[in-house]
């Protein structure tokens, strides 16, 4: 175990595990968008901004990306902070001014006038979708449109790959400016991204009748997990 200080406040941390995990184990409130637990931190939104002091030198970093280390001075409401925080979070209203969670955000920071023209674009660039899609249901089926440094561009956004894409959901379900929308109409599932629709065939419970999941999805459970796909003819709740 390791000690470092965040506002203030000695906290013994193991070495390595992030700013956003001390401080929340310390009761320390950070704020986050692109940030979720069961998937790997990129730090693209830098709503978690924090300022760090070592060696007598202050610099900004994303709690969620930075690893503690031993004598670290970590301060998570500085002025420093609080004007980077509402600069991150003011260029995302721009970009998607309805979305509920960035509502919640510009209520929390106490932002009142945007700074910058809202354009009310789908896509915030977060990678939550792409990182959900790669890491949890290994399709990997989305990628971004721009990269580099041209990923700020208006055009950037994401894209779903027509031959990759199971249908599963994932990405609507994690999107938090519903960019990625999913419903089920009778027999078809149909994705709504930024790139258009995909649409899938639903399959029909033997039992209920009922249309429960993708046909593509169970086709990739079955083989990822060796099973037959004749397993998957009855919905889970005729299962029980
Ligand atoms: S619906 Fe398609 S793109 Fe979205 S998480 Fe599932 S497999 Fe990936």
């Amino acid at each position: 175990m390791i000690k470092l200080t965040i506002d203030g406040k000695v906290v013994e941390a193991e070495e390595g595990s992030t700013i956003l995990d001390v401080a929340d184990q310390a009761g320390i409130h950070i704020p986050t968008l692109c940030y979720h637990e069961a998937l790997s931190a990129v730090g693209s939104c830098r709503v978690c901004a924090v300022e760090i002091v070592t060696n007598g030198k202050s610099e900004l970093t994303t709690a969620c990306t930075y690893p503690v280390e031993a004598g670290l001075e970590v301060r998570t409401n500085s002025e420093k902070v609080m004007e980077a925080r509402k600069l991150a979070v003011e260029l995302l209203l721009a970009q998607r001014p309805h979305s509920a969670k960035i509502q919640e955000l510009v209520q929390k920071l106490g932002i009142e006038e945007p700074s910058f023209a809202l354009k009310e674009r789908e896509c915030i660039l977060c990678e939550l979708c792409i990182r959900a899609c790669r890491e949890i249901v290994g399709a990997d089926a989305i990628t971004f449109v721009a990269q580099g440094k041209d990923r700020n561009v208006d055009g950037a956004s994401v894209v779903h790959s027509v031959e990759k894409c199971i249908g599963c959901d994932s990405c609507a379900y994690i999107c938090p400016t519903e960019a990625i929308t999913v419903e089920d109409i009778d027999d078809t599932r149909i994705i709504n991204t930024p790139s258009g629709k995909l649409e899938f065939k639903l399959k029909k419970c033997k039992v209920c009748g009922s249309y429960w999941a993708p046909e593509k999805q169970i086709e990739y459970i079955a083989k990822i997990s060796g099973t037959s796909p004749e397993e998957y003819d009855i919905c889970p709740d005729c299962r029980d």
